[in-house]
């Protein structure tokens, strides 16, 4: 093979002499296990040794005089001229990094270069050995990606020796400690024991580490203003190849949020069922009263005998015993009850209530009205909303042993209102209950509506009165504000959804129901509210049939030789629900009427009863009156569609 320089010198007839020796780079040029080559300043190939042929595949021939371009990485084709600048100062060395492209992918290779100059010592070309350092660079690559991952880690992060002695910290353990690496150093912390408890705590993880074991705990913090700071910590052992311990890592991680929304949950979960447990005891009582509210009017109505006053007062006094005995299951309560919401005069309400806790509030307490004159409907459920203000002037009157004013003020809030989950969309009442009264701390102000937090004395509070406030809101889709300055009062604010129609006149409730002929069959399991439908209907000029369990009520309606007008179909009956029984209806008396009753109808139920094609529900408790007038208009109403 030619030497390789020699080509060129007689094309131009340069003589050329290297920095170093010819003679030793020559030598070394054939037998190098290292690429080699010469590039003109053009940065095309002069010569090649075998070990570059090899390396890029291609023959030597379609190399020389070939731009190296052509075997570059687009991305550092212009890179490789970049070295003249220093091969054309002594010592005329440089050294560079490109990527090549090879037969097996695309390499990084380290050259080391070295200037050819003519006898005038101007550099006419360059020579390159090189070394393929492509595990080199993916290796620092790689330590970059994982350091710079773990310089913007989220995580404190430090890595000790198997003393505990820091050797490193990132930038987040210094945000958040407020303490550099030098730091921690000059002022010789242990930096591991932060946040221990204890001695015996701090030696306990020590001999998990030293066992080779990883350690976790959460740490509450307390951070100068910024309040407690939870972290969570895990400390664990870093090994080198051979398996042996040789530093420990370790992660802390503020879960202070995360904390906060557990907390939070926990507190949704205790209203929850706290409201759950509130609507099993009402419908019970809903029930008891029903009971309780016929007999007393079926004595009041006079001309009764004795012995049937005797056994109404008997009723009456057993339902309210079972009354009690409710009262003592009230832990045991679980189940969910339809709320009545209706559009309703919040004024109204407001005046009725304020007249019977004048008279039952101490006369030092005074009341002021500030009623929004024409104030829209809201879309309540009348006796929750009594339940939130009787609650609230309860508060307000306790606020104030010696006496003072509650004031009381209606309005429509103009824009949306400053409550969680506000709907865009829709206008809002306010409801405002101030006092003049003690105030509060801002200790009692943070767990104001947690179920059973009182500052009262036992037998004086339940805790449960802002917690029972706080679930009506909610279930009303409002929400509440409330301000304090101790010494000086509270003011709670709280806004409720306006109704879209207005308040409906109310029904004249003291008058008898009108009578008719029709024949009504009556469904319910409850044997004394059944007895009392029935004389009261009867006694109206309707036939009575009666029902008290499901089977019973499908025998009966499936029995051609009888007749009904209207069914009164209570909704839980014993062996076949009130749904299975209107089915059934349905097919064998499709003309019939049917009124839905109870106490509990849940907005599945009702849509079940809707797909079947009913429309007509009664809730319990209802009076005798209501009961009376709503089978009169029903009848009425099919009589009229009827030719
Ligand atoms: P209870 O009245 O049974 O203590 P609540 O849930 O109604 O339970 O109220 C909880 C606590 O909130 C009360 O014990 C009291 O410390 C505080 N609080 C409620 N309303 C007022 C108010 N208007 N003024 C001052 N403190 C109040
Ligand atoms: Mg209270």
């Amino acid at each position: 093979m030619p030497s390789p320089m020699s080509a060129r010198e007689s094309d131009s007839g340069t003589s050329i002499v290297a920095s170093t020796p010819t003679k030793s780079w020559l030598g070394t040029w054939e037998t190098s296990t290292d690429p080699a080559y010469c590039r003109d300043l053009e940065g095309c190939v002069l010569a090649a040794n075998p070990v570059f042929v090899r390396k890029f595949g291609r023959p030597l021939e379609t190399l020389l005089g070939s731009p190296l371009a052509a075997l570059l990485h687009s991305d550092d084709a212009a890179s490789v001229s970049a070295t003249h600048a220093a091969l054309s100062r002594p010592p005329h060395r440089a050294t560079s990094e490109h990527r090549w492209l090879t037969p097996g992918g695309t390499r990084w290779f380290a050259w080391d270069e070295i200037a050819l100059r003519d006898t005038t010592g101007q550099i006419v070309a360059v020579r390159a050995s090189g070394r393929d350092i492509t595990r080199q660079r993916l290796a620092e690559e790689q330590f970059h990606r994982l350091s710079s991952a773990i310089e913007q880690s989220p995580v404190a992060i430090v890595i000790t020796d198997l003393d505990g002695w820091p050797q490193y910290v990132n930038p987040k353990f210094t945000a958040v400690s407020g303490r550099t690496l030098e730091d921690l150093l000059d002022q010789k912390i242990e930096v591991l024991r932060d946040g221990h408890p204890d001695a015996a705590s701090y030696e306990k993880f020590w001999q998990t580490l030293r066992a080779g074991g990883e350690w976790r705990g959460e740490f509450a913090t307390r951070r100068g203003e910024g309040g407690t700071v939870w972290e969570s910590v895990k400390v664990s052992c870093l090994r080198n190849p051979h398996g042996e311990i040789t530093n420990f890592l370790c992660l802390r991680e503020d879960v202070t949020e995360r904390k906060k929304l557990e907390h939070d949950l926990r507190q949704a979960h205790k209203m929850e069922s706290l409201g759950t447990l509130a609507g099993g005891i009402a419908h019970d009582f809903n029930n008891l009263l029903a009971i309780i509210n016929g007999y007393a009017e079926f004595c009041l109505q006079g001309g009764a005998e004795p012995a049937v006053l005797q056994k109404s007062l008997r009723e009456i006094r057993t339902a309210a015993q079972r009354a009690g005995g409710l009262v003592k299951q009230i832990l045991t309560f679980s189940r969910k009850t339809e709320v009545r919401f209706a559009p309703m005069d919040l004024n109204q309400l407001v005046q009725d209530l304020v007249k019977l806790l004048a008279e039952t509030f101490p006369r030092t307490v005074t009341f002021n009205l500030e009623l929004q004159p024409r104030l829209p409907a809201l879309l309540a459920d009348q006796n929750q909303l009594q339940q939130i203000i009787l609650n609230l002037c309860v508060n307000a009157r306790d606020a104030m042993p010696t006496g003072g004013v509650i004031t009381l003020a209606t309005s429509v809030h103009a824009g949306a209102p400053p409550i969680r989950n506000a709907a865009p969309d829709r206008s809002y009442a306010c409801l405002r209950v101030g006092d003049t009264g003690t105030g509060m701390s801002p200790e009692v102000r943070a767990r104001l509506f947690e179920p059973f937090f009182t500052t009262k004395q036992v037998n004086q509070g339940t805790g449960l009165g802002l917690a029972v406030v706080h679930g009506v809101v909610e279930s009303h889709q409002g929400g509440i504000e409330v301000e304090s300055t101790v010494g000086t009062g509270s003011v709670f604010s709280i806004y409720l959804p306006l109704a879209n129609t207005a308040v409906p006149a109310a029904i004249a409730s003291n008058s008898d129901f009108p009578s008719g002929g029709e024949s009504l069959l009556i469904v319910d399991d409850e044997d004394s509210l059944r007895e009392l439908l029935t004389e009261a209907f009867h006694r109206k000029g309707y036939k009575i049939s009666t029902a008290s369990n499901g089977h019973e009520a499908i025998d009966l309606i499936s029995d051609e030789s009888r007749h009904y007008d209207l069914v009164l179909l209570d909704l839980n009956l014993p062996n076949a629900s009130g749904l299975q029984v209107m089915k059934v209806i349905r097919l064998c008396r499709p003309g019939t009427c049917v009124l839905v009753v109870s106490g509990h109808i849940t907005p599945e139920i009702r849509a079940d009863f809707q797909q079947i094609g009913q429309r007509d529900f009664m809730m319990k408790p209802y009076t005798l009156d209501e009961m009376g007038r709503r089978i009169r208009t029903l009848l009425d109403a099919r009589a009229a569609t009827r030719p």
